[in-house]
């Protein structure tokens, strides 16, 4: 190994071992208790200044909590707050995207050599193991370095650093 390849491990390292001191101390259970809690916390972190809708931008916009979707009050569209991120094309909550967020965050600090295995990924989540697949390659696009990190801004929010 070359010195510039063992500064890449260490600098991927640090990485992810920042995103996971930042992660609530007892866990993220702890503080999202609920589905609809991480999926208040997803719209709090995509929107700040509140919902607006992502066809046509206007803030009109109203929210059936049963079916978990939003309607624009002014082009009829209707949204979830997975609409048209990464974590869209899939029927896994946001409370399991959570919950797996911080492990694979977890396993990234202990073991920045090797990718969370996809089997171990299948159990954690009780999925399939092609779903897993897609999700493991969804986690390293959103939390890895220049990714958007959409859940890391979710879910690693204790002492921002
Ligand atoms: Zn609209």
């Amino acid at each position: 190994m070359t010195i510039e390849h063992a500064d890449d491990d260490n600098h991927e390292l640090r990485y992810w071992r920042d995103l996971e001191q930042r992660l609530p101390p007892k866990g993220v259970a702890s503080i999202f208790t609920t589905d609809a809690a991480c999926r208040d916390r997803l719209a709090a972190v995509r929107w700040p200044t509140g919902v607006a809708c992502i066809k046509c931008g206007s803030m009109d916009v109203g929210h059936l909590a049963l079916r978990k979707t939003y309607h624009c009050r002014n082009c009829r569209y209707q949204f979830t707050v997975l609409t048209g991120t990464s974590l869209r094309s899939s029927k896994l909550s946001a409370q399991l995207w959570f919950e797996t967020a911080a492990e694979y965050i977890g396993w990234r600090a202990t073991n920045s050599q090797h990718d969370f295995g996809i089997h171990a990924l299948a159990a954690f989540m009780g999925v399939a193991y092609p779903t897993a697949f897609r999700v493991r390659k969804i986690l390293k696009q959103d939390l890895g370095p220049g990714g958007p990190r959409l859940l890391a801004k979710c879910i690693c929010c204790s002492s921002q650093v």
